[in-house]
């Protein structure tokens, strides 16, 4: 057989781009849209496994093509059952964390899109070793059909609800791939995911959540905030002297304009930095009157990075004081942490292996 690399990897096209790689191969029409689906819908691997198209042009397309699917390197289920977290291999030996939440209110996944991180957080650990790569529009779906392939075949049917791109990496530092793996999640021969039901967190690349504002494509919008100045905030995000803490906040002002949807901002609770009264009542001033909420988010500590949880007692009165201030707000059910379901923490563990 032929090295892959020869072949041209049809996972991640577009049905449009499907149809013109098949020209060649005098195939009707309507088989792109049979590919499409036993691609995005149906768990193909191999064009032997497209059982509905004739067996000539099956040995022909294995010929000329290939199905670029990641190999699962490592899977960890919480105790209680809610939480998989998946390493997911790509060809080159790259490899990701995709994280399935089984959600009272739908099975969520938290896909990568970038291997590794280099915006440098204090807090993170996508970050500790820089980034390798940024992933494909094929790549970052990849992810989500793996999980709902899965689903399908090993959990009675079920299927992915909802997708939230906060894995590792900064996903609009690698924009026209995530838009592309956006559209395609979309589509009615892919998971015909709404829109609505995609999240998109940031740590506040300015000038692409504006770009994003007018894609007339109204997903949601996290803007990762951990603090309420700009002086405490850079000290947490270098990306935050690139694009200043007012600049962020007018942009995801410009967003929830633009597209009527409520943004969230998500501020990381760890102990003695920036959950204190003063970061409170800054923090009540910054958001006031915006359409927006808070996602307050009691850190999982990593342990090269020597930053704590705050006590029960201090998330708790945090919230108070921002609710009493009347900003929206929750705080994040956890997770997974007995399977180190934090950003990066069990690709690190491979790593260091
Ligand atoms: N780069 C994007 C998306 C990836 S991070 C962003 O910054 O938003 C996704 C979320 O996980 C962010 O809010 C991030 O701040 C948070 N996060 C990172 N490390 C964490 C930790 N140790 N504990 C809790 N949340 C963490």
């Amino acid at each position: 057989m032929e090295p892959l690399q020869d072949k041209q990897d049809i996972f991640g096209l577009t049905l449009e781009k499907l149809q013109e790689t098949l020209r060649p191969f005098a195939a009707p029409a309507y088989r792109a849209k049979q590919i499409a689906e036993w691609l995005y819908k149906r768990g193909a691997v191999s064009f032997a496994d497209m059982t509905n198209l004739p067996k000539k042009l099956r040995l022909e397309l294995t010929d000329a093509l290939c199905i670029g699917r990641p190999k699962t390197k490592d899977r960890l289920d919480s105790a209680d059952g809610h939480t998989t977290k998946f390493l997911l291999e790509f060809a080159d030996g790259t490899a990701v964390e995709t994280v399935l939440m089984r959600q009272p209110y739908g099975n969520s996944i938290c896909v990568s899109t970038q291997a590794g991180c280099n915006m440098g957080c204090a807090f993170c650990a996508s970050t500790l070793h820089g980034m390798a790569r940024n992933l494909t529009a094929g790549e970052i779906l990849a992810q989500a059909i793996a999980i709902n392939d899965m689903l399908r075949t090993e959990e009675h049917g079920e299927k992915v609800d909802t997708v939230v791109i906060m894995g590792s990496g900064e996903p609009l530092m690698n924009y026209d791939n995530v838009l592309g793996f956006i559209r395609l999640l979309h589509e009615d021969y892919v998971l015909g995911l709404s829109y609505r039901n995609i999240t998109l967190s940031t740590s506040g690349i300015v000038p692409q959540m504006h770009k994003l504002a007018e894609e007339g494509i109204p997903i949601s919008l996290s803007v990762s905030l951990h603090a309420p100045n700009q002086e405490l905030r850079s000290e947490l995000m270098p990306i935050n002297r690139k694009y200043p803490l007012k600049d962020v906040i007018e942009a995801a002002r410009h967003y929830a304009e633009v597209t009527k949807r409520r943004v969230t901002y998500e501020y990381i609770l760890i102990d003695q930095v920036n959950d204190g009264e003063e970061q409170a009542r800054e923090l009540v001033a910054l958001l006031r009157g915006q359409l927006a909420s808070v996602n307050l988010i009691p850190i999982n500590p990593v342990a090269e990075r020597h930053l704590l949880r705050p006590s029960a007692a201090r998330i708790e009165w945090f919230a108070k004081y921002l609710t009493a201030h009347h900003l929206n707000v929750t705080v994040r059910r956890e997770m997974g942490t007995d399977i180190q379901a934090a950003c990066g923490q069990l690709r690190n563990k491979h790593l260091a292996d």
